[in-house]
């Protein structure tokens, strides 16, 4: 007798198409919210002779002590709060999904936002609702606290700045809707190096229902998979339960640190793609036929007529951005372009204008 996976593997998992990644070899790649910009040669050196020295026979040090002390004052995440690192924040949303799964647990978000959010909830058996955001891709308070009403969503996630619309919600009304929740909310924000400084760390304090999360990969270290999360002792030392113990490896501790102690060099990378985004806004919004929507973000959504057809004829180009087109009725429509370097946008602008003139 063959032992089929259909009829052992979970039919939700068995639902699923796995997460995709396009080959990028060789493009110009502005689909994934990449920093562009290297590390300096003089760091790129000193970083040789960390990993050199990292002691990869050993495990890791489990809980990272040295690097949580660096990312302390690297983002001054105040010492009366504990921070727990993950293999990327995808791992933190996969323990906080895993942890919050009682039978019948739901899981909240809004829509369009990050897929992994819905995916993670499937993975560990969560019911998920996505309320879905206004038009305008801002948020729908009065959607959102009576969803929450309805369904007493254990867990709530909300990115700011969101992706992939770009925009930060009201800052009152999400304040209002963690006041409101049944349950926990985590405040997502991946993006917080381009959002000018607007963040929920100080309102962490105010609900006993709030954790933070944040991630290094889109300030520069996406290689790396390191995502923290902030909060009270009382979450997170229930979450740390579920953290496998090595899960930062001792590399990424090793490269991780060095790289936060220079925290302002990736900060001044992080200014000067702000720079660039408001560049290469204006001059997407000044093209015929194109909606360039408001990003605090390292990265611009825009509307077209031919989403698709200005998608393929990009990627022949060698330029790889990403269609979101089908993906949520709302993005009808749409295109995600990560910002690059002023080389790469000036790459990108072009092929668009061409691409934009065959599929007006
Ligand atoms: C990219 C992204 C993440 C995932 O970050 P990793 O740390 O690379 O896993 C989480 N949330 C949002 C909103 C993102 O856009």
């Amino acid at each position: 007798m063959t032992v089929s996976p259909e009829h052992l593997i979970r039919p939700e998992i068995l639902a699923l198409s796995a997460y995709h990644v396009p080959a990028a070899g060789g493009m110009v790649k502005l689909d994934a919210m990449e920093n562009p910009y290297r590390l300096p040669e003089a760091l790129n050196t000193e970083l040789a002779g960390r990993l050199a020295a990292a002691p990869i026979n050993r495990y890791p040090d489990p809980r990272a002590g040295a690097l949580v002390d660096i990312l302390r004052r690297a983002f001054s995440i105040p010492a009366h709060l504990e921070v727990m690192l993950g293999n990327g924040s995808d791992e933190l949303i996969q323990i906080l999904a895993l942890a919050l799964a009682r039978p019948g647990a739901t899981l909240l978000s809004v829509e369009p936002s990050f897929v992994m959010y819905r995916m993670i909830a499937g993975f560990a058996g969560m019911r998920y609702v996505g309320v879905p955001l206004r038009p305008d891709f801002g948020l729908d308070e009065a959607a959102v606290l009576a969803a929450m009403e309805r369904e007493k969503p254990a867990l709530v996630f909300i990115a700011y700045p969101n992706n992939p619309t770009g925009n930060v919600f009201d800052a009152a009304a999400l304040e209002r809707i963690i006041r409101a929740a049944p349950g926990l909310v985590v405040v997502d924000e991946a993006y917080h190096a381009f959002a000018g400084g607007l963040s929920f760390l100080d309102a962490v304090d105010r609900h006993d229902n709030l954790l933070l999360m944040r991630t290094v990969s889109k300030l520069g270290l996406a290689g790396l998979r390191l995502g923290y999360l902030v909060g009270p002792a009382r979450w997170l030392a229930e979450l740390d339960k579920l953290r496998l113990p090595y899960n930062v490896n001792v590399l990424t501790q090793a490269a991780a640190q060095l790289a936060l102690e220079h925290v302002r060099e990736l900060e001044g990378q992080a200014e000067r793609i702000v720079e660039e985004r408001a560049r290469l806004h204006d001059a997407l919004a000044a093209l015929p036929g194109v909606v360039v929507f408001p990003s605090q973000a390292n990265f611009l959504l825009l509307r077209v007529a031919d989403a698709a057809g200005m998608f393929e004829g990009l990627r022949r180009q060698g330029v790889l951005i990403k269609n979101l087109h089908g993906s949520h009725p709302f993005l009808a429509g749409c295109l995600r372009v990560t910002v690059g370097t002023p080389k790469e946008n000036h790459v990108f602008l072009e092929a668009f204008k061409t691409e934009l003139d065959r599929h007006p």
